[in-house]
């Protein structure tokens, strides 16, 4: 039996896509190979990679001045290839700056790792807020070599919903909890990044879709695989790209296109995450802690409402547990923050959002 998956990631993926890659497993296309036995660069491979590009480019309304890439190293390694690509100079030469806005964790870490290379300037943070709103967006130092945000936080379920104004300095978004959830105008963004473990794909592929100007940047001292050049000028194949991986989201896509494309996804995804929120408002025993403006559609914490700690982590224990005793299965909040959290990802269906509503219903009429 499948159990409704509200992890954040790796999480649930669509299950037409699972069986018909399980279909597909031993003899992909008529071709008499799995796909994770197939040279990278053969016919066979080339015709998936270039599918997976163009549904990916088609879907989201990618520009022709934007390559799409498909790297490794997970949307952590973005947080120092962007420096090292687009702000880190050669030895001697003056530091660049980049601007950052401090979301929550993951923000945090991308200025963190971006401070080895360049001055990385925080313009503002929800720090103080415990990362529950999205600040107002300073404007960069006109010499910002980017500027740097996360669109959708994981961990405590808030999204951007205004486009930074940044002048002229290329604006770079983590979107790795948010990718393909509902429309985006990439030609706002000089470079978008995702992990593929939540909206794509199983772990192991990031997706970076990167205008043409900001590839080539890279000091000389940058390693050959650090490199936008490099991978762009291989077509992402200058050494063995994550093939099965890239092949998992070409087959996402594709459902994901049957099922409407990102119009579609953003009204389905508008109505789970309204289920839920609708519940949270009247429910007793649970609220959202994240203000109303700024509300993620994929990633919904909650918590109870009960004032005493230890009372809370013991209803917070039942919960999850309970929760998974009835088929709805990682609802624990991200290590960090605690209490809990519905990670309701594209893959996620309505009727999933309205079991959990009706387990929480039940649960509390249990307290
Ligand atoms: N950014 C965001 C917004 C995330 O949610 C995560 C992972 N949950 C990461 C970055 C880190 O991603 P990865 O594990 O692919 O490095």
């Amino acid at each position: 039996m499948r159990v409704f998956n509200f992890s954040s990631g790796p999480s649930a993926l669509p299950l037409p896509v699972l069986e018909q890659a399980a279909r597909e497993m031993p003899d992909a296309n008529g071709t008499g190979q799995s796909v994770m036995e197939m040279s990278h660069r053969s016919k066979e491979f080339s015709a998936i990679i270039g599918e997976t590009e163009a549904l990916i480019r088609e879907l989201m309304g990618i520009p022709d001045n934007y390559r799409v890439l498909f790297l490794q190293g997970g949307a952590s390694l973005q947080f120092a290839m962007i420096p090292l690509n687009l702000g880190a100079v050669e030895p001697g030469a003056a530091r660049k700056n980049a601007a950052f806005v401090e979301t929550g964790v993951w923000a945090k870490k991308a200025a963190a790792e971006a401070s080895k290379y360049l001055d990385a300037r925080t313009l503002a943070s929800s720090a103080d807020r415990e990362y529950t709103c999205i600040p107002a967006a300073p404007k960069p130092a006109p010499d910002a070599a980017y500027y740097h945000v996360t669109w959708n936080n994981t961990i405590v379920g808030t999204k951007w919903t205004i486009y930074p104004d940044t002048g002229a300095v290329p604006l770079a978004a983590d979107i790795s909890s948010c990718i393909l959830s509902e429309p985006l105008n990439v030609s706002r963004f000089g470079i978008l990044y995702a992990g593929a473990q939540k909206n794509l794909g199983p772990a192991g592929t990031t997706v970076v879709i990167i205008r043409d100007d900001l590839i080539g940047r890279a000091p000389s001292w940058v390693p050959v695989m650090l490199r936008y050049d490099t991978h762009a000028e291989e077509g992402s194949r200058y050494n063995t790209p994550p093939c099965y991986g890239i092949y998992m989201i070409g087959l996402v896509l594709k459902w994901l296109k049957a099922a409407g494309g990102l119009p579609a996804m953003a009204k389905i995804n508008a109505e789970k995450a309204e289920l839920l929120y609708t519940y949270l408002e009247q429910s007793r025993h649970f609220r959202s802690p994240v203000e109303k403006t700024a509300r993620s559609l994929m990633n919904i914490p909650f918590v109870p409402v009960e004032s005493g700690a230890a009372k809370r982590k013991e209803i917070e224990e039942r919960f999850v547990r309970e929760a998974a005793a009835a088929g709805l299965v990682n609802l624990a909040g991200h290590r960090l923050v605690g209490g809990m959290r519905a990670s309701i990802y594209n893959a996620m269906p309505v009727e999933g959002v309205k079991a959990l509503t009706a387990f929480m219903a039940r649960f509390e009429a249990g307290l």
